[in-house]
């Protein structure tokens, strides 16, 4: 090659090489808009102060063009003799978009931020007019209300588990009312949203699942639990609307969060008292509605979800219980009724590992004590923050 034309490639690709790095250094320091993960204000009024987590931050992800509708399947219902409810299939809606590597958590130490990718969603029960269990019992102002005690107990949840790398999501952060139902709403949108955010990469678009949205935004607006109201959307009523099975079979792919709605207790017998971890297994909510609707045409209700992970969530729960019963062994409950399954609604209505944790009685003495005074709450949140370390780093 003749010298001269060597040069001016040379500089022509020195050139090059510049731009390209300014070009790199530039995005560095300005994040384009699709980068900003600064919060909208409406998600800090709702409680979802904390980005939903993105896997896919880390692979340089593409998106593919001429994307086609996300393919949602909701299959045939199955009938069993003498059952007044049928139930979904297992399979899922919607195709596996997320599958976490949850194997990369085993084993490591808690001074490496060991949870850092996994989110908890903390549901601090109750709040403002609802004051949930109080002592004295049937007393317009109690000394104790259980939204107080189960605010400050998961404020410090919050902070254990952030010193553990996790991220954490406060369904409420201040002595504000909201109906259980549009906290339900709260997590469904959050999840969905973030699953639409997947969608471009793996070569799909939202019309199919576009009308998921608008009845989520309707739960939040009205805000109420009565039935009447609208508040429960889609979820009002026995079994699972085909709209809430796809929104619940996306939460299912999301194994790198946890949901933990956190309660105390109350009973006019004062001398019960103990902690009580409830799951829900996806029998226990085909064998109670079933029991509901019994003697019903099972074509009149939607059939029932069948793919809560029951092994996930008895195996949270166990882990619970250990762990604060191991720091309080006072507040071990007699029996063995320390591990339910409850057909509660924030259980069926989010598909995620969850818990409902009804951590003393109020109206025990002993236990009161306990959940009244800091240290008992540190104990507690320190038990739970250790189980959800043990969950994902101690299989
Ligand atoms: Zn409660």
């Amino acid at each position: 090659m003749h010298y001269r034309t060597l040069k001016i490639l040379t500089s022509l690709f020195m050139a090059i090489v510049i731009v390209v790095v300014l070009v790199a250094a530039r995005s560095t320091l300005w994040p384009s808009e699709e980068t900003d993960v600064t919060t909208t204000p409406e998600q800090t009024t709702q409680g979802l102060a904390t980005e939903p987590p993105d896997p896919t931050e880390s692979a340089a992800p593409t998106t593919v063009a001429d994307p086609v509708p996300l393919p949602v399947a909701i299959g045939q219902a199955t009938t069993e003799p003498g059952q007044s409810l049928r139930r979904w299939p297992e399979d899922l809606s919607i195709p596996l978009l997320r599958e976490p590597d949850l194997s990369l958590y085993a084993g490591r130490k808690k001074t490496e931020k060991p949870l850092e990718g996994i989110t908890v969603i903390l549901d601090p029960g109750h709040g403002g007019q609802d004051g949930g269990a109080q002592y004295p019992v049937k007393v317009l102002y109690p000394d104790v209300a259980e939204k107080d005690i189960v605010l400050s107990l998961s404020l410090k949840v919050r902070d254990q588990l952030e010193q553990l790398g996790a991220d954490v999501v406060m369904l409420r952060e201040t002595d504000v009312w909201q109906s259980v139902y549009y906290r339900i709403a709260l997590v469904n949108r959050w999840i969905y949203q973030d699953f639409m955010e997947q969608l471009p990469y793996h070569g799909y678009e939202s019309s199919s699942v576009d009308h998921l949205l608008p009845p989520l935004e309707t739960m939040l607006e009205i805000n109420s639990d009565y039935a009447s109201s609208g508040g429960r959307g889609p979820m009002n009523g026995v079994g699972t609307h085909e709209d809430v099975k796809v929104l619940l079979d996306m939460q299912a792919q999301y194994t790198d969060v946890l949901f933990l709605s956190i309660h105390c207790n109350a009973l006019d017998d004062d001398r019960v008292g103990g902690l009580q971890v409830y799951y829900l297994t996806n029998d226990h909510v085909h064998q109670t509605e079933n029991n509901w609707v019994s003697g019903a045409d099972p074509m009149a209700n939607p059939p029932s979800y069948t793919r809560y992970d029951d092994e996930a969530r008895l195996r949270l729960a166990e882990l619970v219980r250990d762990q604060i019963i191991d720091r309080l062994p006072e507040l071990k409950f007699p029996g063995e009724n320390d591990l339910l399954p409850g057909n509660y609604v924030v259980l069926r209505e989010i598909a995620l590992t969850g818990l409902l944790i009804e951590t003393g009685f109020i109206t025990n003495e002993q236990d009161r004590a306990i959940l009244t005074s800091v240290d008992g709450q540190t104990k507690i949140s320190e038990g739970i923050a250790e189980a959800v370390f043990a969950y994902y780093c101690r299989p």
